[in-house]
């Protein structure tokens, strides 16, 4: 299984020349099993970034439909998926009303935005999801393909404070023993308190959950829009001491699973 990063980016995609090794586009990650089956996970504008990968006809999973995470969909239109994906029926609502006018002019085409029962069975890959607390709601995914025994979880947006310790419990269950853990880790710990509710984690909670669920690596994504490249590098040299597998995570950055 290969995993390929569009944009780590959180919130809002930023440009500035303090911001071109971490990327400044919005989430979007690319997974593609060993017998070429594609998932996409998210289309922030990050997406733009994978589109050279990218076939028509494939699955496109959606962690919830905050606009950092949908942003970039009409980017496929010439390369439109099979499937799009969210575990919540107001997904074709909420698309319908974004992309149409007057705030995009062209329909998007249509898709098959069945739900499936969980794990869902993906050519190769096996896909099962899980709610997580973040405003509006929001699930993470579980990327399992069981020919080589690889798995991948994505939690593009999450605050785990706000989660009690039996939801805590059940998260952890589900993300156990990942080959590559991905955690939003948006706040630095000391600015989580003045951004309490506000949806998002810190390198702390991610390196616990990676800890208690034995992920084998953690990539940090979200980044908060106004941290430079320089920022980040910094916090990465400080992480290595808390976990060797840490680090806030580059786009463009690719996996090879199982590790
Ligand atoms: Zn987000
Ligand atoms: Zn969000």
């Amino acid at each position: 299984m290969k995993i390929i990063l569009g944009g780590a980016r959180g919130s809002f995609p930023v440009s500035r020349p303090d911001k071109t090794r971490y990327g400044g586009q919005t989430f979007s990650l690319l997974i593609e099993g060993d017998d070429g089956t594609q998932i996409l996970v998210d289309a922030g504008t990050g997406l733009t970034n994978l589109k050279p990968y990218w076939r028509a006809g494939g699955t496109v999973c959606f962690t919830h439909t905050h606009l950092d995470h949908i942003l970039a969909l009409p980017f496929l239109m010439d390369a439109w998926p099979r499937q799009l994906i969210l575990p919540r029926s107001d997904l074709p609502d909420v698309l319908k009303r974004v992309f149409t006018p007057p705030t995009w002019p062209v329909p998007l085409p249509p898709a098959d935005f069945t739900i499936p029962p969980q794990p869902a069975r993906i050519g190769g890959l096996q896909l099962a999801w899980h709610e997580v607390a973040h405003p509006d709601g929001c699930v993470a995914y579980r990327v399992e393909e069981p020919a080589s025994g690889a798995a991948v979880v994505i939690v593009s947006d999450i605050e785990w404070p706000l989660m009690t310790a039996k939801a805590q419990d059940r998260f952890l269950a589900f993300a156990k023993r990942a080959d590559l853990l991905i955690f939003d880790a948006h706040f630095l710990p000391e600015e989580y308190e003045t951004y309490r509710n506000w949806g998002h984690s810190t390198w702390e909670d991610a390196i616990a959950v990676a800890e208690q669920c034995q992920a084998r690596q953690l990539w940090l994504a979200h980044h908060a829009p106004q941290r430079t490249d320089d920022e980040l590098d910094a916090l990465n040299v400080a992480l290595r001491e808390r976990h060797p597998a840490a680090q806030y995570v580059r786009a463009g950055t690719v996996a090879t699973l199982p590790l």
